[in-house]
């Protein structure tokens, strides 16, 4: 941290403030792009060691990391409310090296059902090879139902809340005490929150973002950070970053960090613009339900109303049953504003007709289903690219 009170600043003035260049760049207000494996040291008596070294911001080999990531990993520490940050190659590794650093053979993982879809490929076919058992639970589970779910060896409760795709809010609190008194970790996949929920203050040891969203925020860098907020965390998840290899391009961070320096007025502009989006879908007659956390319509609303602050601008849309999927593909196809493809947190609207994995009994939507991520874009223009849309869904003959 750059001063002392910086803790207490707002969102905004975080990200303004923190991870300047200052000094360090002949007061040039950002920092720059330090390419470089080599890092000479000045004679062997001033060589760190590497045992000291890798677990601080120093420099001894590229791969620890430099003073470009720095900057990158102070903002995401600060803005999530914790103490040390990871940045990894993507959003992906972001939630595979945690994975690893608190599973190990013979141990037992409880995933929620709406997990991100790769890290459920991750546990059934590639933890799964290593003697890792996963066990699927309802992502709306009660801390009561969730506790006969541990067992001796359950070492990682995993959350995602909302949930990918279908963006079921969950009681992170109440299900963290419940892990904590087994003696679990709890892992949570916060991209969605960014820091409108503070991880660190509702019972997660470790806290998971795809940076490629809308700290990135321009579609152009996959980039994947892990924060935690005690030492013996920090030494797991780095000590296992490091054993993994992982790093990431420091022309990728420099382009995060200049992302985050906006993020407070995109995601302002975002949140409201998807609340009056999702709004005025849920007064279609074409629309079962929306799910977007900040509506009464959405699982878990209730927890997202008493834990976080805000919303981004990513929301589902469940169709009434008389239509098909394909009339969703349909609709998402007559769109114009709206690009058909995966990741959102960008600049630009997205719609992905979405399927999804189920295997805890939570799978029953009650129709077709449409993610819509809603961009910096006017307002009427979208709802009126959208109106276009449900004339096309209409339309579509099976
Ligand atoms: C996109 C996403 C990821 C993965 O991020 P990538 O940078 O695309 O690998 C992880 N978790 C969630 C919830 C995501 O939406």
């Amino acid at each position: 941290m750059d001063d002392q009170g910086a803790r207490t600043r707002g969102f905004n003035t975080k990200l303004s403030h923190t991870g300047r260049a200052g000094k360090r760049v002949h007061g040039f207000v950002n920092p720059a792009v330090h390419r470089g494996s080599t890092v000479l040291q000045p004679s062997m008596a001033q060589r760190k060691e590497f045992q000291t070294a890798r677990m601080e911001q120093e420099l001894l080999y590229g791969v620890l990391g430099g003073p470009t990531h720095w900057p990158l990993e102070d903002m995401i520490a600060e803005i999530e409310g914790g103490t040390r940050c990871q940045i990894v190659s993507s959003g992906l590794a972001a939630v595979t090296v945690p994975l690893q650093a608190y599973l190990k053979a013979g141990d037992h993982c409880l995933m929620p059902d709406s997990v991100y879809g790769p890290a459920r490929g991750f546990c059934d076919n590639f933890l799964s090879r290593f003697g890792v058992e996963t066990t699927y639970y309802d992502p709306c589970i009660t801390p009561e139902k969730l506790a006969p779910m541990f067992r001796p060896n359950t070492t990682v409760l995993y959350t995602e809340s909302p949930g990918s795709h279908t963006f079921e809010v969950q009681d992170i609190p109440g299900l963290a005490a419940v892990a904590h008194a087994k003696g679990a970790k709890v892992l949570m996949d916060n991209t969605w929150g960014i820091h409108f929920f503070q991880p660190f203050k509702h019972g997660v040891d470790c806290s998971i973002q795809a940076l490629t969203k809308y700290v990135v925020g321009h579609s152009d860098v996959l980039l994947g950070s892990v924060t935690v907020n005690t030492r013996e965390d920090w030494e797991r998840v780095r000590g296992t970053a490091l054993a993994l290899g992982q790093y990431a391009s420091p022309d990728d961070c420099w382009l995060a960090l200049r992302g985050s320096r906006t993020m407070g007025v995109r995601l302002a502009r975002q949140m409201q613009s998807g609340i009056e989006v999702a709004s005025w879908l849920a007064g279609k007659a074409e629309v079962l339900r929306v799910l977007h956390p900040a509506l009464p319509s959405c699982p878990g609303h209730e927890f997202w109303k008493r834990d976080f602050t805000g919303a981004c601008s990513l929301f589902g849309v469940v169709f009434q049953p008389q239509y098909s999927q394909e009339a969703v593909n349909a609709m998402a196809e007559a769109l114009d504003l709206f690009g058909i493809g995966a990741s959102w947190g960008g600049y630009e609207s997205l719609a992905l007709p979405t399927h999804v994995t189920r295997t805890a009994g939570s799978g029953n939507f009650g129709g077709p289903m449409l993610r819509l991520h809603i961009g910096l874009e006017d307002v009427a223009d979208i709802i009126a690219d959208l109106d276009k849309g449900l004339a096309a869904l209409k339309a579509h003959k099976a």
